[in-house]
């Protein structure tokens, strides 16, 4: 049990980011409305993830380091699993390659209670005071699996995946108040933004401060596909594309389906080596997607991808020309 743990933990934990990735959508699930995550040695060291959310009883808590449980399928929805990514298997798979500490604390209890899984083995849960929410430490993460040690970048490049990650998870969610701090950078914090502006406010916040300035919204719905976000005037542009933020039903993802639409749409403004600057927000029906590739690189198949690359098109090209351009 404890090998099978440790072989499918590569998987699902390949590095530092991907195990803050699972643990701030695990926060983001339970409803959290502040989130502070810590890390330290590119998160090899320390990854530290503290919330304001729902919290765990002791039977959640207990269930929630065993694999293949979780508290937010039914079995009817099985079907769907795929596109929820690795259901029930986060904390069993960090718990199993690193030293893994989680507190927790439901509304209705007068303290809380922290379960350590260290290298798979189990101990707790004792009493522990702290405020409503759930405290997750994870330690020397990998530290007897030298093999996934080895595959791991620098210490600074680990750090800046997570900064991405954070940020990634941070402009899906606007309305959760993000802090990034530790040793592995200069401390951010990006308050909660709420209200009609509210992801304007987040990108401004994320992406630059003139970025919606300089950017036209987006608003377009069609055939079941709808399209949010901001685009950047043709005026506004970068060196590289690392400022092309997507996002599919509420998840950041890498998809060539966008990329190749937003290229299209700018492709008559005339770029010498430049790239616009765009966070394209795309909805559409669940079904419509299909997560059939390796969940944690979120990337994904759209079923319909001639009818969400018109509707990407359209809703820049609109955009644009009722800007003048
Ligand atoms: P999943 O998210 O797929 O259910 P995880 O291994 O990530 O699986 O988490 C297992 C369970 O632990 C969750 O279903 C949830 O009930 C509980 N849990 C994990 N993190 C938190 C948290 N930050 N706050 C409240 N509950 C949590
Ligand atoms: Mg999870």
């Amino acid at each position: 049990e404890d090998l099978i743990n440790r072989i499918a933990a590569g998987e699902v934990v390949e590095r530092p980011a991907s195990a803050v990735k699972e643990l701030v959508e695990n926060s983001i699930d339970a409803g959290a409305t502040r989130i502070v995550v810590t890390t330290a040695g590119g998160g090899k060291t320390l990854i530290r993830i503290e919330d304001d959310g729902c919290g765990m009883d002791q039977t959640d808590l207990l269930l929630s380091v065993e694999r293949h449980a979780t508290s937010k399928l039914g079995a009817d929805e099985l079907d769907d699993i795929r596109t929820l990514g690795f259901r029930g298997e986060a904390l069993a798979s960090i718990g199993s390659v690193a030293e893994l500490s989680i507190a927790s604390r439901c509304a209705e209890a007068e303290s809380g209670l922290r379960l350590d899984l260290r290298y798979g083995a189990r101990s707790g849960p004792v009493p522990v005071a702290m405020n409503c929410g759930t405290i997750v430490e994870v330690k020397n993460l990998f530290a007897r699996t030298p093999a996934r040690l080895k595959f791991l970048k620098t210490d600074r490049a680990e750090a800046a995946a997570i900064t991405d990650v954070v940020k990634r998870l941070a402009m899906a969610n606007p309305g959760v108040h993000f802090v990034l701090n530790g040793s592995d950078r200069t401390a951010q914090s990006w308050p909660a933004v709420t209200g009609a502006r509210a992801l304007e406010a987040r990108l401004s916040q994320l992406v630059g401060d003139d970025f919606a300035q300089n950017a036209v919204p987006l608003a377009l719905s069609r055939h079941g596909v709808v399209v949010a976000g901001l685009a950047g005037l043709p005026t506004y542009t970068r060196a590289n594309s690392l400022s092309q933020f997507y996002f599919v039903n509420g998840r950041s993802v890498r998809d060539k389906v966008l990329v190749g639409a937003v290229r299209a749409a700018y492709a008559d403004y005339t770029f010498r080596d430049r790239f616009p600057v765009v966070a394209l927000y795309v909805a559409v029906d669940p079904a419509e997607v299909d997560v059939n590739v390796h969940p944690t690189k979120a990337e994904l198949r759209f079923r319909d991808a001639g009818g969400v690359r018109g509707a990407v098109i359209r809703a820049i090209g609109e955009a644009l020309t009722a800007a003048g351009f």
